[in-house]
């Protein structure tokens, strides 16, 4: 297909998954198998052309490894699932095959990059380099270590995230244990045969349970079970991935692991991003401690002799301070959360702020629960997503944007999916604040999809600078005026600007603290990966109490169930790198209009739409006009909590 014709999305089968998987998967090997031969068939090319055939089959690798991710992650069929993680296997072998090609490689190092044009040029030279890092150009030994390393991590990869995904635990507890919850919780609650009600590890479960149950015996027992998750099964897995990383980095050249990974992003160096945690602990330190302070002396209310503060403990207490001290009451704040109605504003307020439409469409897909949308930027559909909201056994059970088709322009259409762990009804704000921020990857993946190299469509800017879209948008599900849009009660009255006034001065209550616990995530991340502890339990122990302000939970292993070890290794502080940027680009909006236009697509065109095509600096300093700097982030740390309340 030429440019300028709209491609079809992709036909999902409405029954016999198994086949059209294997066939959809096998066939695009195929093609980058025969794509790569003729590569390497001798035939005079040029720079452009050989990139060309290159690209045909990374498209081909990519689309056969993204398909093959989300069903191993969602599709209800536990038969499928094992198909999809088989084939996964598949793909990524070919892509070892491809990368490890020592003829591939001088094939395209050989070209000449004169006349090539400016994004030609720079896929040239991307590729280049991920060969490079790869080991293509080790020795034959090397090489072969590096392919058995390569093998063996997609398959601790795979365990990793399936031991996480299959482990939902739970606890029985009495009805009145219950008490705290919302009356539509404990409704669709009831009581066993024994008199006992089930609560999981799931997250509508868990996050309702930890927040608002009274009884602390019942919620610390939830959060053991919680923070036990794949443990003892994923300990092995998680030492033999860590170990393996850690040697294919010694092979490549690299001090450690986080030496190798960050070479390639925007913070450099193993080195830098052990300053940016202590840089970003310290300024977070006064907000956190101040932090603590309100919620340990709220919690001596209630057990006078308690003196640990713990996980069990903290969501419980930031709630009741907020309730006390700025008089926001989750409980109420959530009956103007319907699920269907924030779905619909979901899509009213970012078609609003970036030009977008959404159509529904009615086709097959793996779920019901699914909702599939048709993406329209100024007339002509630019992409398809998929909302998989709600869990079900056997599905990812964190909150993430899967690809299912990456876009080129002309050729294929950018398709995406938001798979999520949400409840049905009633939601919280902080569930409505994931979906916006889920949501930004994937209009990110959409928008960035129109482009020419696969190499840098849709979300392929550094790793660390993926965030900041995402923790952006969220701005947005904060803004009084936006919320009255589609936030209403059962009775259709909608969210009351002073609430919304209520939960923003909340909100400014509990940031130290959540800043050092994203610093204490980011620290796991960082140092089992680069000081590789005998005893990850001992070292997340030791870790928590430097970081976190609250204190470890005897007998649990949180590390487990870590599912960021998997895909974002070491980079975990990515978080709170794309943070910083993030709150520096939200500094170009007008906070008394989120939508006005000429910023809003501003930020679109030149940030998300970009792709991957810039580095991620630069796409910064194309929306901002200037580097980005800490100061909006440092403001925003330091602007103190207004109580509404004393106390
Ligand atoms: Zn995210």
């Amino acid at each position: 297909m030429s440019n300028g014709v709209t491609p079809a999305p992709l036909a999902l089968p409405a029954a016999h998954w198994d086949d059209w998987l294997c066939g959809r998967v096998d066939g695009l090997l195929e093609s980058a198998r025969e794509l790569l031969a003729r590569l390497k068939d001798g035939a005079e090319r040029d720079a452009a052309e050989a990139l060309e055939l290159w690209n045909d089959a990374d498209i081909a690798l990519r689309a056969a490894g993204s398909v093959a991710n989300l069903l191993s992650e969602v599709h209800p069929d536990d038969a499928v699932r094992s198909l999809a993680e088989q084939r996964g296997r598949d793909v990524e072998r070919a892509r070892t095959d491809r990368d490890l090609d020592r003829g591939l490689y001088d094939v395209l190092e050989a070209t000449d990059p004169a006349g090539l044009d400016e994004q030609a040029h720079r896929c040239r030279e991307h590729v280049l380099r991920d060969f490079r890092r790869s080991g293509v150009d080790r020795s034959d030994d090397a090489r072969a270590r590096l392919r058995e390393i390569s093998e063996r991590l997609t398959v601790l990869d795979q365990d990793f995230s399936r031991i996480i995904r299959e482990d939902v635990r739970s606890i029985r507890v009495r009805p009145e244990q219950l008490d705290g919850l919302p009356d539509d919780f404990v409704a669709a609650h009831a009581a066993d045969a024994a008199g006992l009600v089930t609560i999981t590890t799931d997250y509508p479960d868990y996050l309702a349970f930890r927040a608002f149950a009274r009884d602390a015996d019942a919620r610390r027992q939830l959060t053991v079970e919680f923070l036990n998750r794949g443990w003892p099964a994923n300990d092995p897995v998680l030492h033999e991935m860590l170990a393996l990383r850690a040697e294919k980095a010694t092979i490549l050249g690299y001090h450690s692991w986080p030496d190798y990974d960050a070479d390639v992003k925007m913070i450099g160096t193993a080195q830098a991003i052990a300053e940016f945690i202590d840089r970003v602990a310290d300024a977070a330190e006064p907000a956190a401690q101040r932090d603590k302070q309100a919620l340990v002396a709220r919690k001596r209310q209630d057990d006078p002799a308690g003196e640990r503060f713990d996980w069990s403990d903290f969501p419980y207490y930031s709630e009741l301070v907020r309730r006390d001290a700025f008089d926001v009451d989750a409980q109420e704040v959530r009956r103007y959360f319907d699920f269907a109605a924030v779905r619909r504003g979901l899509l009213d307020v970012t078609g609003r702020l970036f030009g977008l439409e959404y159509r529904p469409v009615d086709v097959p897909c793996w779920h019901e629960d699914v909702a599939g949308y048709d993406v329209f930027l100024e007339g002509a559909q630019v992409g398809r997503i998929y909302l998989d909201l709600h869990p079900r056994e056997g599905k990812f059970k964190h909150a993430a944007q899967f690809d299912l088709v990456g876009g080129i322009t002309g050729r294929q259409l950018p398709e995406g999916v938001l798979v999520c762990n949400l409840p049905r009804g009633l939601m919280e704000h902080r569930d409505v604040v994931t979906l916006f921020h889920e949501f930004g990857h994937l209009v990110h993946h959409i928008l960035g999809g129109r482009q020419r190299w696969a190499r840098f469509s849709g979300v392929a800017t550094e790793w660390d600078f993926v965030e900041a879209p995402s923790q952006m948008l969220e701005e947005w599900a904060w803004d009084a005026d936006i919320l009255r849009t589609f936030a209403a009660d059962a009775d259709g009255v909608p969210i009351p600007g002073e609430l919304v006034t209520r939960m923003r001065a909340a909100k400014d209550f509990g940031k130290g603290m959540f800043v050092r616990s994203q610093l204490f995530y980011t620290a796991v991340s960082f140092v089992l990966h680069g000081d590789r502890p005998a005893d990850h339990t001992l070292a997340v122990r030791e870790l928590q109490q430097r970081y976190d302000l609250i204190d470890y939970v005897d007998g649990t292993h949180f590390q487990a169930s870590f599912g960021h070890l998997s895909g974002y290794t070491s980079a975990y502080y990515t978080y709170m790198w794309s943070l910083v940027i993030a709150k520096d680009l939200f500094s170009a909006f007008d906070p008394a209009d989120l939508f006005a236009a000429e910023v809003a697509h501003r930020y679109r065109d030149r940030v998300l739409a970009a792709g991957g095509s810039k580095d991620a600096a630069q796409l910064v300093r194309d929306f901002l006009g200037r580097d980005f700097g800490f100061d909006a982030f440092a403001a925003w740390l330091d602007r103190a909590p207004v109580p509404s309340r004393a106390g």
